[in-house]
């Protein structure tokens, strides 16, 4: 029923906006000339790094930390260490280290219990339609990018499907986002791989932060990024060895995090810190010790991208 009526609205979206362009233009226009201008929108004007930079120099930036899944579910598990509840540990030292600079101002999407803010959950409650409307129409244009060849898609890793509550979270972070000039976000997780056995580590290990595919319009930024923080996350944990993540930055146009379709303006990553077995989260001696450094070396590189970046681009 939701289903149907979202699919009706996206198709009067579309209706719309092209008797919008027939308007505008005034005069009759061929749908291959529609296909073009509809997929051109999925290719919204990118912010290149050197505004960010520029607004950082004169402003407050907003960084948006997003410690993955939920309170009582989602993210990978060993033995009784739970991915949903380390990230949520690493989100607040993260967002103590960003303490440490006027010109970034940080939002955290849970709160200490483990529940997301009362901000988000009550946006995400009240756009709840729009949320669904917004990844529709977006999905819709895609597909026009891709028919009218301006869009390839493009898998390098296959992820698990999102919960639909997931889902929904995810996207109404990336349309909040959007509608509040966040700057930059951050998805937090550890990682894991299919075929492990559940009580026992596994084979690879090592970080992979996955940053937007190179098509979507908020990928060169991103990018630029994800290198700042991979060279200091290296002081710390080695990249991922797991095959197809390697050398640890991983283009992906799928996971909601990107911004799938189109759907992030700003700089957006998703950073996987180490696989979950690894001794230095397992051992409880080392863990505290361990995330610590985790987001101290996050900050780090979120500060080389914005205050060095000519040595970044040197040691690149
Ligand atoms: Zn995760």
């Amino acid at each position: 029923m939701i289903k149907s009526r979202v699919l009706s609205l996206t198709f009067i979206v579309f209706v719309v906006l092209v008797l919008t362009i027939a308007l505008e233009k005034n005069q009759l226009i061929s749908f291959d000339d529609t296909l073009s201008y509809v997929a051109g929108l999925f290719f919204a004007e990118e912010i290149p790094s050197s505004q960010i930079r520029s607004e950082y120099a004169s402003s407050t930036l907003k960084l948006l930390i997003v410690p993955g899944h939920e309170k009582d579910t989602g993210g990978t598990e060993y033995k009784d260490l739970r991915e949903r509840d380390i990230v949520l540990a690493l989100s607040k030292y993260l967002s103590l280290e960003f303490q440490k600079d006027t010109h970034i101002k940080t939002f955290v999407t849970r709160d200490g219990s483990g529940d997301f803010v009362p901000w988000l959950s009550d946006y995400v409650t009240r756009n709840k339609e729009a949320i669904k409307i917004f990844r529709t129409t977006a999905a819709v244009t895609a597909k026009y990018g891709v028919i009218s060849g301006q869009f390839e898609r493009n898998v390098v890793v296959e992820h698990n499907n999102a919960s639909s509550i997931s889902s929904l979270f995810l996207h109404g972070i990336n349309k909040y986002a959007n509608d509040n000039n966040i700057n930059l976000v951050l998805h937090l997780h550890f990682n894991d791989y299919p075929g492990r056995k559940y009580n026992k580590p596994g084979i690879y290990k090592g970080f992979a932060i996955y940053m937007p595919e190179s098509q979507l319009p908020n990928a060169n930024a991103s990018r630029e990024l994800a290198l700042a923080i991979a060279s200091r996350l290296k002081e710390v944990e080695p990249p991922s060895n797991y095959p197809k993540e390697r050398p640890g930055l991983i283009e992906d146009q799928d996971l909601i995090a990107m911004g799938p379709n189109g759907t992030r303006d700003g700089v957006s990553l998703l950073v996987e810190y180490s696989y979950i077995y690894e001794k230095q989260l397992t051992d409880p001696n080392l863990r505290d010790k361990t995330l610590r450094d985790l987001a101290h070396a996050t900050y780090l590189g979120v500060e080389d991208y914005f205050n060095n970046s000519d040595t970044l681009s040197v040691a690149r």
